[in-house]
């Protein structure tokens, strides 16, 4: 099985397994236990935090640990539900994830309003300056990549534009992280990520807050995390999450050929010869050298495609992991103008560190022969 459903969640990596283990062995307590046992466990959180801390580019005390980015996430937006007038309003693009969206609805309601994409996905850039002209909204939250169609936010330049205005700025990077260099996110007010997309375990995940600031607690009824986010830290899975990262940020650092998406080309190129009338979403903007949305040609319902390529030995998916097996179309695809019945006929490729061009190349193929069977009952 070649698996190009990295978006969804990525395999744990050895270097995190080891971690994993080694933390485990060596740090049996709990990190606020006051013995010996205990202060080996707060020592390696602490030095997890410094490290996450450095690659940011923040101090170690705007980190808390959490569940992942779902967590992570509806602490945001519990916080400023919490915090903000009854008139606030959050401004939130329209292709956030679920767990930012819905929460967001959940806790604002109408005072929750979309920012509008363009027809490539990219957030309106200036909507935000041309809004912000005459209101002034809570939070704004724009994520730095997209999970479905991998197209890279412009997170820098909004949030440069929100700290002229002093209106807070979140970006969730949970796809952005462990794939592009992470230089400048540390700046912005709230950052949130999770291990499992760039090769560390399921279930860890962190938020950055604005220095000196704290938050309003989701969870109550202990310490931890300076009050901020209750119970006991699960030592060993943090200090694997910084294993998986640190081996990321080296391979980020070397890996300008990568990065520059030449493999996805390459497959873009071929997928569009090989099946007439498919397209690439997002295929004019910058996006992450991972991810292939492509809209297959019309008739193929992306169900099938999924299903059939799974038997030919390829694990690809319909679009995020969360709205998988629905069959109501994507927001982010709808919010981009893409019509139902077309949303219908969009499967999401997206590749990891592991993938080799070889793999693309394959997948090509797996592509092609699919195509074949559906459209001439052949194998091509
Ligand atoms: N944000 C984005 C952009 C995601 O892609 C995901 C997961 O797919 C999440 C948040 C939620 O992450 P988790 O499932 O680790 O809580």
């Amino acid at each position: 099985m070649i698996y190009f459903d990295y978006n969804a969640t990525a395999p744990v990596m050895r270097e995190a397994r080891e971690a994993w283990l080694a933390i485990t062995e060596k740090t049996g307590g709990n990190p606020s236990s006051m013995h010996q046992a205990g202060t080996r466990a707060s020592i390696a959180l602490a030095d997890a935090r410094e490290k996450l801390a450095a690659f940011l580019g923040c101090h170690p005390l705007d980190i808390i640990w959490t569940s992942g980015a779902t967590e992570a996430n509806n602490m945001v937006t519990h916080h400023f539900s919490k915090t903000l007038g009854a008139q606030d309003e959050v401004w939130i693009s329209a292709i956030e994830h679920p767990c930012v969206h819905d929460s967001a609805k959940f806790y604002f309601g109408k005072r929750a309003k979309l920012i509008p994409v363009t027809h490539d996905g990219v957030v309106d850039v200036d909507w935000i300056t041309s809004e912000l002209a005459d209101k002034r909204p809570g939070l704004v939250s724009v994520m730095a990549a997209n999970n479905e169609t991998g197209v890279i936010q412009p997170w820098r330049e909004i949030h440069a534009i929100c700290k002229a205005y002093e209106v807070p700025f979140f970006t969730d990077a949970v796809q952005f992280i462990g794939k592009m260099p992470l230089k400048g996110l540390g700046e912005c007010d709230y950052v949130s990520g999770a291990a499992h997309k760039f090769g560390g375990p399921r279930g860890v995940g962190f938020l950055k807050i604005p220095h000196r600031k704290t938050i309003t607690p989701l969870l109550h009824g202990g310490k931890q995390e300076g009050g901020r986010r209750a119970g006991t830290e699960n030592v060993a899975i943090i200090a694997a999450m910084l294993a998986a990262l640190e081996v990321r940020e080296k391979q980020i650092s070397h890996s300008q050929h990568l990065l520059r998406g030449v493999w996805r080309d390459n497959f873009e190129r071929e997928l569009l010869r090989t099946l007439p009338g498919a397209s690439i979403i997002g295929a004019n903007v910058p996006r992450l050298w991972n991810t292939v949305s492509a809209l297959m040609p019309d008739g193929d319902r992306k169900h099938q495609w999924v299903v059939r390529l799974d038997k030919a030995g390829f694990a690809v998916s319909t679009g995020s992991a969360c709205t998988t097996g629905k069959e109501e179309p994507s927001h982010v695809l709808a919010a981009m103008g893409v019509k139902s019945a077309q949303a219908m006929r969009v499967v999401r490729f997206s590749a990891g560190w592991e993938t080799t061009e070889s793999d693309w190349d394959a997948l090509v193929k797996g592509v092609a022969k699919v195509h074949g069977e559906m459209h001439h009952g052949t194998a091509k």
